[in-house]
């Protein structure tokens, strides 16, 4: 099922063309009211003028998070201030947070991006759709509440937080679908346990999951203890919110709405072009009015995959994302993301979803050391045999990670749970 068939389906030489056009205009718009941006584009000797078609995006120059930073709280906003009808602000937690501003236009290119992510995952309708992502300035919460809105199926504005009260509706009211992050999908799973309502109690059938990284494995957990089929939905704050790309029933990479948001792949290193493999994703807003992004340099790593896709879409797919550069672990001069140690935790029946990963400095030497809690029906008062795990999942650890971990189970409930994104890292190396 397709919300805009005819969008999501050009022809590659179609949407090269329509890219091209869009990027002519997004550039001009930042190169005549973006200070910022006329200077970064005079220094590169580059003019609107040079702009014609969607390969000469080479010619334009990368921004950062630093870069917003840098023009906190507005200095990038393209158009007068009355033309401003939202704002949204990222958490934060890394430094100022990033100010976002939209047009009437712009949430008309959000809501839309979402609309076609949820027809994407068979919500109709029909369904009852809860969106439990954080409402407020977090862009999750109303990001999919006006995308649920849009494309016709009754929202439930859930929120987080409540947790029993949000089941009990879930229940009474058959809810069917449910947007969240994925660590707050299992805290639901989890306090339905406690409260002795099973997943047949309740109707959910499609579950919306993002703003955070999350693996195959956790998707089968997921799917498994609600009952449901889970998708992956990606998005920024700086470029729109949750809507960038989505799966289709192909769940074989997320197709991005490239007619909004043009993508590249770059080497974080040189900045060259990526051509095979891994790299940072750099995205280009190609309608965006109120902070319009040239070549916005996510952070997220990932792949891309222009090869035809089953479900008839024609839109380049990115793989998932396999952690951002900036978590990116390096622990006795290894790289590690946090992704992978959780794909070794869940490919082991003994151990549950919530782990830590505690990083520290002995002398000159790092310590990496992994708190992971044991699902209930694995913690026994028996040393011997929990020694055992412990020694199992270390030597699975060093094969995947080629390095030593420490490793402390933990009873189950020992580690707080998250209702928004989840903490798994603790670096104790930069305090
Ligand atoms: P921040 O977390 O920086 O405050 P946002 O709330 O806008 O900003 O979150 C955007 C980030 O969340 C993305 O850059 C990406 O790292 C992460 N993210 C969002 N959706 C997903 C997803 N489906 N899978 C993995 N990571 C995601
Ligand atoms: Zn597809």
């Amino acid at each position: 099922m397709f919300w805009n068939q005819i969008k999501e389906c050009l022809s590659r030489d179609e949407m090269a063309d329509l890219q091209g056009k869009r990027l002519r205009k997004v550039v001009e718009l930042v190169y005549h009211n973006v200070p910022f941006y006329r200077a970064k584009m005079q220094e590169l000797d580059v003019q609107p003028e040079d702009i014609n078609t969607i390969e000469d995006i080479g010619k334009l120059p990368f921004t950062t998070k630093k870069d917003l930073r840098d023009n906190y709280p507005v200095g990038l906003q393209a158009v007068p201030q009355e033309m401003i009808v939202r704002t949204h602000a990222s958490s934060g937690t890394t430094g100022k947070p990033t100010i976002v501003g939209y047009t009437r236009k712009d949430l008309g290119v959000w809501s839309e991006s979402v609309a076609r992510a949820l027809t994407s995952f068979g919500v109709t309708r029909q369904d009852l759709f809860s969106v439990s992502y954080g409402y407020g300035l977090f862009t999750g919460g109303l990001g999919l509440h006006y995308g649920v809105e849009k494309m016709g199926a009754t929202v439930i504005p859930a929120s987080t937080g409540s947790t029993e009260k949000h089941i009990t509706l879930m229940r009474d009211l058959g809810i069917t679908g449910i947007a969240c992050t994925p660590s707050y999908a299992l805290h639901l799973a989890e306090t339905m346990d406690e409260l002795g309502i099973s997943r047949d109690e309740i109707k959910l059938r499609v579950g919306v999951f993002g703003a955070e990284p999350w693996t195959e494995d956790m998707r089968r957990e997921i799917e498994d203890r609600l009952g449901l089929k889970a998708y992956n939905l990606y998005g920024l704050s700086e470029i729109t919110g949750p809507g960038v790309s989505y799966e289709c029933e192909m769940q074989n990479g997320s197709h991005i709405n490239e007619d909004f948001f043009y993508p590249e792949l770059i080497n974080p290193e040189t900045l060259e072009k990526q051509a095979l493999g891994a790299g940072e994703l750099v995205l280009t807003t190609l309608l965006k009015e109120g902070m319009p992004l040239l070549r916005y340099r996510t952070r997220d790593l990932t792949t891309l995959d222009y090869s035809r896709c089953g479900c008839g879409r024609t839109s380049v797919r990115m793989g998932r994302i396999l952690g951002r550069s900036d978590d990116m672990l390096i622990i006795r001069g290894i790289n590690i993301f946090p992704s992978q140690i959780e794909s070794v935790i869940l490919s082991m029946k003994e151990f549950a979803p919530q782990y830590q990963i505690v990083v520290d400095r002995k002398g000159t030497l790092d310590s990496l050391l992994i708190q992971v809690e044991l699902r209930p029906e694995y913690f026994v008062d028996d040393f011997p045999a929990m020694e055992k795990k412990k020694k199992m999942l270390i030597q699975r650890l060093r094969t995947v990670l080629s390095i030593t971990a420490e490793v402390d189970l933990l009873p189950p409930g020992s580690i707080s749970r998250s209702e928004g994104k989840a903490t798994h890292v603790i670096d104790k190396r930069n305090i």
